[in-house]
């Protein structure tokens, strides 16, 4: 699916059905989980919580994951239905305006900013659908279903808390002083919660599954330095000698810094700086040599030949080399393509020789050798 520029990947693979399903479980307690606030509200407004888990699917699986946490959080409340299903689908319809803009919007663009945007977007779309449910469908439906019609044992039921409304007044009061407010601060409240526990559970919403086989082939997002680290030493940790890391990507999408983290957790103590100018830095201190190359300003690798330096690489040597320009490498590559996604935010994906062969089972969807399902 393209939405702008952004291609939404669905990646059936075990891990995602597995945390899908979790998200959804949560979703369903905290949808069971409601509870009134009969001072403020008409008591048939509920304040539950279950668009949350949905939320945080969206974030770190894509609007797709978010959608479908809503809609199976409703369907498993089907069977405990009181309103005939209309309520379970009045809230999938209020789910969906909540998850969609944000995660879309997200989506676009991985940052703080587009997560408070996103957020704020739901928010007014929320009000909205919530505005023309109970205008148009919940309101008129459960007069009918509880009330045999009669509308004033609605307004009589409200007296309490609006005493002069009447039947002509009735929506201005339930709109205006129930419903637009209501629904802001449930969803100010699944707003915050969003912010403060995202992050926190960043690790466990990206998580891809435990292999047995050691897989480095994927994509990976990491949203800070650090985590960038990280994957550079997964990926240093796989490393016996003689393999060849290509990296690519825009100026300051995080090249030189991955390669910090491959040389830090290679044991290399030296300072690893760009090698743009020098073209070759070399680093012995480590477990392995490690061979930091740029090639920006070269036409083809015969221009390293002439400077000798491939001659003088020992076998176990790992190269890294950034704007690649060789043709026929061989051995083991690993190629790491690093798209800048926020101010922080980079996508890695990898790609390793090594495993181009292996089969890996998946859910449902084959997946690509580059760790995309088609
Ligand atoms: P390149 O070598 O690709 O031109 P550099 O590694 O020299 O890029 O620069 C990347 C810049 O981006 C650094 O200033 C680094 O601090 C910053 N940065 C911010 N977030 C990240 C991240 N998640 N991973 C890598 N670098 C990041
Ligand atoms: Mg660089």
């Amino acid at each position: 699916m393209q939405i702008g520029n952004k291609t939404i990947t669905f990646r059936m693979s075990a891990a995602y059905v597995a945390k899908l399903a979790l998200l959804t479980a949560l979703a369903f307690a905290l949808y069971l989980a409601k509870f009134n606030l009969p001072a403020i509200f008409p008591s048939f407004l509920e304040m539950q919580f279950s668009e949350l888990p949905a939320l945080l699917a969206g974030f770190s699986m894509g609007p797709v994951a978010g959608v479908l946490v809503v809609i199976f959080k409703c369907l498993l409340k089907f069977p405990l239905t009181s309103t005939a299903f209309v309520g379970e689908l009045t809230d999938m319809l209020l789910g969906v305006a909540i998850v969609l803009p944000a995660s879309l919007i997200y989506l676009r663009r991985k940052d703080k900013k587009h997560a408070a945007i996103g957020l704020a977007v739901s928010t007014v779309c929320a009000v909205a659908v919530a505005l023309l449910v109970n205008r148009y469908i919940s309101i008129p439906f459960y007069t009918t279903l509880y009330f045999d019609g009669n509308f004033n044992a609605i307004v009589g039921m409200c007296s309490v808390i609006y005493p002069n409304a009447t039947a002509d007044t009735f929506y201005a009061f339930y709109l205006g002083l129930g419903i637009v407010p209501f629904n802001l601060l449930r969803c100010a409240i699944m707003a915050l919660l969003t912010f403060l526990l995202y992050k926190r559970l960043s690790k466990i919403l990206h998580w891809e599954g435990t292999s047995l086989i050691h897989r480095l082939s994927g994509s990976y997002e990491c949203d800070n330095e650090e985590e960038t680290y990280a994957l550079a030493k997964k990926v240093a940790d796989t490393l016996k000698g003689g393999e060849t890391v290509l990296l690519s990507g825009d100026l300051g999408a995080g090249k030189t810094t991955f390669t910090k983290g491959l040389a830090k957790a290679l044991g290399v103590e030296e300072e690893v700086t760009s090698p743009t100018f020098t073209v070759l830095n070399v680093y012995e201190d480590g477990r392995l040599p490690l061979y930091h190359l740029d090639m920006y300003r070269m036409e083809n690798g015969d221009e390293l030949g002439e400077l000798g330096i491939e001659d003088t690489t020992p076998a176990n040597a790992v190269k890294v080399i950034e704007w690649n320009k060789f043709e026929n490498l061989t051995g083991r590559i690993i190629d790491v393509k690093i798209t800048v996604e926020g101010e922080n935010e980079r996508i890695f994906e990898i790609s390793d020789s090594a495993e181009h062969k292996k089969e890996h089972r998946t859910f449902a969807f084959t997946k690509k050798a580059d760790g995309k399902a088609v």
